[in-house]
């Protein structure tokens, strides 16, 4: 009896240790490869990682509402659903680049609304199905801030409306 505890605790140890190594492993090399609008090309950027925590400090309460915890703003309610300046929408947390202006479209859904992300690699998926729904959550793929949802209902050339609210975003003009 007594021996079988013991065992069971250092299997447990070492499977604690295994999962630290292997975590703390991966947070030094992760690093992804996506687009950058200025640099006209692909870029290698490491991650964003914090805690829950550390983002309710550096984010106003209805972003870190919005992107941290899968909220929606009222429609009609945020600042670019009817935003038409040319630039870049990029993620309110990290300042990746997401959206640009060039694939923005009335969906007349009252949230800003994109074909395309600047490239697929930049933004990342996720079934979700809350509120008894099966929906494709998106979101930033450097951060992982909650961005909106991806529908199949989108204009040419791609078909997708990218439904994304304003309160994730922050805009950067570009010269034409
Ligand atoms: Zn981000």
């Amino acid at each position: 009896m007594q021996r079988t505890l013991i065992l069971t605790i250092t299997t447990l140890l070492a499977l604690l240790f295994i999962t630290f190594t292997s975590a703390s492993g991966a947070r030094d090399t992760d690093t992804i490869r996506v687009y950058s609008i200025k640099a006209g090309d692909y870029i290698v950027t490491k991650k964003v990682e914090k805690t829950a925590e550390e983002w309710s400090e550096i984010l106003p309460p209805d972003v870190f509402h919005i992107t941290r915890q899968q909220g929606t703003e009222a429609a009609f309610s945020g600042k670019y659903w009817n935003h038409k300046e040319h630039g870049i929408y990029k993620c309110i947390a990290c300042g990746q680049d997401l959206f640009h202006s060039d694939t923005k479209y009335d969906s007349g859904t009252g949230w800003p609304s994109f074909y395309e992300p600047v490239a697929k690699e930049n933004v990342g998926t996720e079934t979700d199905t809350k509120f008894f729904m099966v929906r494709t959550e998106v979101h930033c793929s450097r951060c992982g801030s909650h961005l909106g949802h991806v529908f199949p209902d989108g204009p040419k050339p791609t078909g997708d409306r990218y439904c994304i609210n304003s309160a994730s975003l922050t805009f950067e003009p570009l010269e034409k």
